[in-house]
């Protein structure tokens, strides 16, 4: 395979960058956020935080390591000796008022998320109002942590189960949905009575500070939120102090499987409450009953949203023999309209994160063709520059291809084609992950045996749009365990805690 082209930047406009310009500067927080205060590394080093669209710089922020780490976890333990005991009902209005906050400054929310992931405007405002979403539900939430009362065993004896929190959680967090991993964690964890320490992506810090500089605005108290940045090189290292600490009771992290796997071994001397939101490789077959219009609109929604860079989107695209090439057509029509940009313009799809994005799907793209693929569309950088890559769409594609078994992240929709439904669901499972799956199909005994034979934690039947705070969102296999959002999303923040209680006759 050739090596991968120099890549040439790309330069916003001075309209694009007006759009981004925030009306709260301060928002802009540069150093880790530690019991409501700014802190900066113990050894001053920061990284640079640049915009994906063209590469500029937005903010040098503290490069954070094992010291600010222990002060987070120290801060977040002896917030919890006092946050644990308030009335829930009561958490609930802190919740309620960072809720607020959020929504006071969506705007400014949705330009920060646009200026360093680089995801259109649109989406990013989505993208807040998807995380506000998250924090009301479980402000709600947090008056409903229900204990049980058993039947006795014995006269004179009560059975009593309560649920308490667990203590000090971590969460660690990708640089995809910068605004809406942390929110799902940070609120659930609010609501049960634990506080928190986050350490969010390399990529995109800002965000994750930003919400915590939010919930001390609404009167959290100090220790409650922390947020510690690191470049990449220090994320282990932060972590390591997470992990080894026996304060901290629960690791709630959201990434590539890989690390999950290793940081699911390395919590183990602690034996950690774990939840792990981990890859994905979304099978989205397509039978020859489905509604094609619909089809298409969620084929379109489910791959290339957030310029492929989800852990649900589509990532094999299965169309049964008979509709095969009038879906590729017609995939090909649709993916031609799609604008591609920076996000102060009006693009639909914006860059990818950083260079490694861009190379890997370029070898993603390189391999399938190299094995007998079709580019119909695309199949290159796009003229931007930069990091961005032109909308694809790949037919002829098999199970030979890296792209079939790999996530690819990016804007590439490659067409598998089956010819049985029992062929479809068997390449579905083929592989180590069970994240999401969608399928298309207007016969209702199908949906049900397929909805029932698919290997993934959620199923968008003739729907691409599955996520919401109200639904247990969630892998199984590779793709880890745990649940975010919806009271199975509280529960992991909670311990039970069984009372016998005698001699009442
Ligand atoms: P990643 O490399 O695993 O990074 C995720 C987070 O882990 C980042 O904060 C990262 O920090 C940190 N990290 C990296 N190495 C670490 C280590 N040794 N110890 C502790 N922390 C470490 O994942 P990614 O490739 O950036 O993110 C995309 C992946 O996330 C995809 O696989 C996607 O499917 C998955 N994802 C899953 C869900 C879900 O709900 N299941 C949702 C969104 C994304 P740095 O950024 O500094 O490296």
């Amino acid at each position: 395979m050739a090596a991968p082209a120099e890549i040439q930047n790309h330069s916003t406009s001075a309209a694009e960058k007006q759009v981004l310009q925030l009306d709260r500067s301060d928002l802009i927080v540069t150093r880790a956020w530690i019991a409501n205060k700014r802190v900066q590394s113990s050894d001053a080093r920061t990284f640079p935080v640049e915009n994906p669209a063209d590469g500029s710089l937005i903010a040098e922020v503290a490069d954070c390591g094992s010291a600010e780490a222990k002060a987070a976890a120290d801060a977040a333990h002896r917030a919890f000796a006092s946050w644990r005991k308030i009335l829930a009902k009561e958490r609930a209005a802190h919740l309620q008022s960072w809720l607020t906050q959020v929504k006071k400054n969506q705007e400014d929310l949705a330009r920060l998320i646009s200026i360093e992931q680089g995801k259109p405007l649109t989406e990013s405002r989505a993208e807040v109002a998807y995380g506000a979403a998250y924090i009301e539900w479980f402000a709600e939430e947090a008056k409903r942590a229900y204990g049980d009362i058993i039947p006795e065993t014995a006269p004179g004896r009560k059975i009593i189960v309560t649920r308490e929190p667990v203590g000090v959680a971590a969460a660690i967090t990708p640089w995809n949905f910068p605004i809406a991993m942390l929110a799902r964690k940070i609120a659930p964890a609010l609501a049960a009575g634990c506080t928190i320490v986050a350490k969010p992506a390399e990529d995109t810090p800002l965000s994750a500070l930003a919400l915590a500089l939010l919930a001390a605005e609404a009167g959290i108290p100090e220790g409650v939120v922390n947020v510690v940045p690191a470049s990449r090189k220090n994320a282990g290292a932060v972590a390591d102090v997470w992990l080894n600490d026996e304060r901290v009771r629960k690791l709630s992290f959201t990434g590539s499987t890989a690390v999950g796997k290793h940081l699911a071994q390395a919590s183990a001397s602690t034996l950690k409450r774990l939840s792990l939101e981990l890859g994905g490789n979304a099978p989205f077959i397509v039978f020859e009953d489905a509604d094609l219009d619909r089809a298409i609109k969620g084929m379109i929604a489910a791959k290339f949203r957030n310029a492929g860079q989800t852990c649900i989107c589509a990532n094999r695209i299965y169309i049964a023999d008979a509709i095969y090439d009038e879906f590729a057509e017609r995939a090909v029509q649709a993916v031609a309209n799609l604008r591609v940009g920076p996000a102060g313009g009006d693009a639909e799809i914006g860059p990818l994160i950083n260079a490694r994005a861009l190379v890997k799907v370029e070898r993603h793209v390189a391999d399938a063709v190299e094995h007998g693929a079709r580019v119909l569309i695309g199949g290159k950088r796009h003229a931007l520059g930069r990091y961005f890559y032109e909308p694809t769409v790949l037919v002829d594609v098999d199970s030979s291809m890296v792209l079939s078994c790999e996530e690819t992240f990016g804007p590439v929709a490659p067409l598998f084609r089956f010819h049985t439904e029992e062929e479809a669901i068997s390449a579905a499972n083929s592989t180590p992950f069970g994240l999401a799956a969608y399928f298309y199909s207007r016969d209702i005994a199908r949906v049900m045996r397929v909805s029932a034979a698919l290997e993934s934690g959620m199923v968008g039947i003739n729907e691409a749009a599955i996520s919401t705070e109200v639904a247990p969102f969630g892998g199984v296999k590779d793709s880890g365990y745990g649940r975010e959002g919806s009271p199975y999303g509280m529960d992991e923040y909670l311990q039970t805690k069984y009372l016998c209680l005698g001699g009442l006759s």
